[in-house]
């Protein structure tokens, strides 16, 4: 059942397979904790995923808090019109400052190399860039760690000691990372205009933030970017049968389909590397399997766990060794399970999966067809 918005009208939709392109996060609102004295401060509280069109931060103190990239890319906007812009963050974030344009483009462009070439060559460079970070990530950390410290000092000048507020606990890609183009957030901070605060927040006051060092942040507006809220397949309340379904009770087919669930593919894409990179892939799986089942006159479809997946450790949807930001871990047990075989997980792995969806034997036991 929907409901359309305009009138309140009830809308009965029937489907034969049910393709869920809805995204992973509430689009009606963002999260924002919870903190004691919120009703008594006389400012606004905003949050970045409902951005009231009236809100003028011009000649005013502003607190951002958080500082992943949400924030990287508002406070360089901010920072200009209003009188000072505070990121108070809780824990430091990585940063990639870089130049706001892709050289090998221009050049190819410059060499008359066409359009579509030139699309071609720049995605492969990124993928290749992207994969070899990531991998660097993993095997030399430290090392990747500190050319990432040296891109921030690079903007910060020598002076800047970038402990606390851009030395992070954790290794680099554990936590998604910010590009910042052409060092815009660091030009603010080096002006004087934008300033950092690392510290956790006791209590919002009437005039601004309580924060547990005993220091207080003034502020007339503050900006919670405090990320946003993970949600399964919509929040749709989903049954089969009549019976509710809780999608935490299930095993993921490679992230993409579901134990117990018939007809219904979901696309999910990866943290580290471009979503839609994983939307193509699994599109193209969905239309090869409705393809398989028209020629075969299946009607069904629903993954299930093999006699040989018998007693397979069950995990949560991502190891949070892996990665592991707080939108996740705020939602880890609303996800479904992953099993420990490549079937049963979605890998997070675009090099390995560019290669393995194209092949998945549609005919392998864990799809159950039925006429
Ligand atoms: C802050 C942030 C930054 C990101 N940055 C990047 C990035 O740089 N690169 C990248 O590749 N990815 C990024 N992503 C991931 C991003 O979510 C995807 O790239 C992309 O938006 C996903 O597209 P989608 O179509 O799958 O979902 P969405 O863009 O989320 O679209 C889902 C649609 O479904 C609708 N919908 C949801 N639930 C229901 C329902 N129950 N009924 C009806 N309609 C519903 C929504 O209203 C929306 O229109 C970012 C995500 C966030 C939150």
């Amino acid at each position: 059942m929907a409901e359309r918005t305009a009138t309140g009208e009830q809308v009965r939709v029937t489907a034969n397979f049910l393709w869920m392109c809805q995204g992973y996060y509430r689009h009606s609102e963002g999260y924002t904790p919870e903190w004691d004295g919120m009703a008594e401060f006389k400012g606004r509280i905003v949050h970045p995923q409902t951005w009231p069109d009236d809100l003028d931060c011009s000649g005013k103190k502003v607190v951002v808090i958080g500082s992943g990239a949400t924030a990287a890319t508002l406070v360089p906007s901010l920072a200009p019109g209003c009188a000072h812009v505070t990121v108070l963050q809780r824990s430091p974030t990585y940063f990639i400052p870089g130049r706001n344009k892709i050289e090998i483009a221009d050049t190819l462009r410059e060499l008359g190399v066409s359009e579509e070439w030139i699309h071609e060559i720049v995605r492969r460079k990124i993928l290749f860039d992207q994969a070899t970070f990531t991998r660097r990530s993993m095997s030399e950390p430290e090392v990747v760690k500190q050319e990432l410290l040296a891109g921030v000092r690079a903007h910060l000048g020598p002076d800047y000691n970038l402990d606390p507020h851009f030395m992070p606990s954790y290794r680099p890609w554990r936590q998604r990372i910010a590009f910042v183009p052409d060092g815009d957030l660091f030009k603010g901070i080096a002006s004087g205009k934008a300033s950092v605060v690392t510290d956790e927040i006791e209590r919002f006051t009437e005039t601004g933030i309580k924060l547990q060092s005993g220091d207080t942040l003034e502020a007339d507006i503050v900006v919670t970017a405090t990320g946003f809220n993970l949600n399964v397949l919509g929040d749709i309340a989903f049954s089969i049968d009549g019976q509710p379904l809780n999608f935490a009770d299930t095993v993921t087919y490679r992230g993409m389909m579901f134990t117990g669930v018939p007809n219904m593919a979901w696309v999910f894409g990866y943290f580290r590397a471009s979503w839609t990179l994983r939307a193509d892939l699994v599109a193209d799986f969905v239309c090869r399997l409705l393809t398989h089942m028209k020629q075969h006159g299946h009607r069904s479809v629903v993954p299930a766990l093999r006699p040989e997946d018998a007693g397979m450790e069950l995990l949560p949807w991502i190891d949070p060794e892996n990665f592991n930001p707080g939108y996740l871990m705020r939602g880890m047990h609303l996800l479904p399970k992953r099993g420990t075989k490549p079937e049963w997980q979605h890998s997070q792995d675009y090099w390995t999966e560019k290669d393995e969806l194209p092949k998945i034997d549609l005919d392998d036991p864990a799809f159950v067809y039925a006429r």
